[in-house]
């Protein structure tokens, strides 16, 4: 090995990028940072933040480039991880919702797997795991395991919502004021509305918890270790929009879902039933419900959903959020949505794959 003396410069691409965004930005490469972020469920902005630099990370990643197991200080995460946890899914174990993130429970469901295929369980996914993941491709068909389960779950809860542990977490807090238009910011808004929904969840016999307290914002992946820690059945993250243009305004929700089309099932659920509500509820522009791979509903292991709720720079969302009237209307609308996720009878399975029992009508 001669360092350095046969250097020729590496061939250019987008992570190059990275280093020198001003090099490369062309109009072409910006049509593809889109078009890429587009397909992963990103912000479409076509700016290389460190969410479009992770998913560029992750999106290179293929099952057998390198050797997975479940480290503790720098879980792997990719492509990768997801197509193994999709694997293992579709075959039955349990690794819980498919994340494209290795951790304890993948691990878990790698050792099933090797005591299953009788190899030596050490929960790595090595060549050996990949040659009898390779060998049973194919070989079970059937329904989505995590989606079934994560479903199944909440609907043997019945009807009665007692007990339902719901976490709150306002999106912004302390000197983080989120947007802010003629002294009206979204921190206070949003405040005032968790505090409200707060109520009225515990008045109704949930339990509610809110991810921070109004003196500090933390990260998305802390504000999602919170709620896990806590055990939540649900997440509602409460955001109010703004944007360059006074026309935008309208109301939407977001949950975990990825462009492979996986994601969280009951997310989506919970997501449609907060969106209608808000819609019937509100004379709110329907901005409808989108899929995304944002860190906080990617970290949560409970089904979560973000609202962005209006524009504060649009004349008409503003005067209405203004309203302390409007605020405890929206409250009210996302219980009825919460209590709406766990009536089974009419649920339509949002995912197609959820079967209710046919009671005959004689
Ligand atoms: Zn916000």
């Amino acid at each position: 090995m001669a360092p350095e003396a046969a250097s020729t410069p590496a061939p250019r691409s987008l992570d190059d990028a990275r280093d020198d965004p001003s090099e490369l930005f062309d109009e072409r490469l910006d049509h593809a940072v889109r078009a890429f972020q587009q397909s992963r469920g990103l912000s479409v902005d076509g700016i290389i933040g460190p969410d479009t630099i992770r998913a560029i990370d992750e999106a290179r990643r293929r099952l057998g480039d390198r050797l997975l197991y479940h480290s503790v200080s720098h879980p792997f995460v990719g492509d990768d991880v997801g197509a193994l946890q999709e694997r293992l899914a579709d075959m039955g174990f349990d690794v819980g919702r498919p994340d494209g993130i290795f951790g304890p429970r993948t691990e878990a469901a790698v050792r099933d797997f090797q005591r299953n295929r009788g190899l030596a369980p050490d929960g790595t996914c090595g060549p050996l795991t990949l040659r009898e993941l390779k060998k049973l491709e194919r070989t079970v068909v059937g329904g989505r395991s995590d989606v079934l389960r994560e479903s199944t779950r909440l609907l043997t809860r019945g009807p009665s919502l007692l007990g339902v542990a719901v976490a709150i977490d306002p999106g912004h807090g302390g000197d983080e004021t989120g947007a802010v238009v003629d002294d009206v910011c979204e921190r206070d808004l949003i405040a005032d509305l968790a505090s409200r929904l707060e109520a009225r969840l515990l008045a109704s016999g949930l339990e509610a918890y809110q991810t921070h307290g109004a003196h500090e914002s933390p990260d998305e992946t802390e504000r999602a270790r919170r709620a896990n820690e806590i055990g939540a059945d649900l997440l509602v993250s409460l955001h109010v929009d703004s944007s360059p243009s006074s026309r935008a305004q309208g109301v939407a929700t977001y949950y975990f879902g990825t462009a492979r089309g996986t994601g969280s099932a009951v997310g989506e659920r919970l997501a449609q039933l907060v969106q209608r509500e808000l819609v019937a509820r509100t004379d709110f522009v329907d901005c409808r419900t989108h899929a995304k791979t944002w860190e906080l509903l990617r970290h949560t292991r409970m089904p979560a959903v973000r609202i962005d709720l209006g524009y504060l720079t649009n004349t008409h969302d503003a005067a209405a959020l203004s309203s302390p009237e409007f605020r405890a209307a929206v409250a009210e609308g996302m219980l009825a949505a919460i209590q709406r996720l766990f009536l089974p009878p009419d649920l339509d399975p949002p995912t197609g794959q959820l079967r209710v029992p046919v009671v005959s009508t004689r």
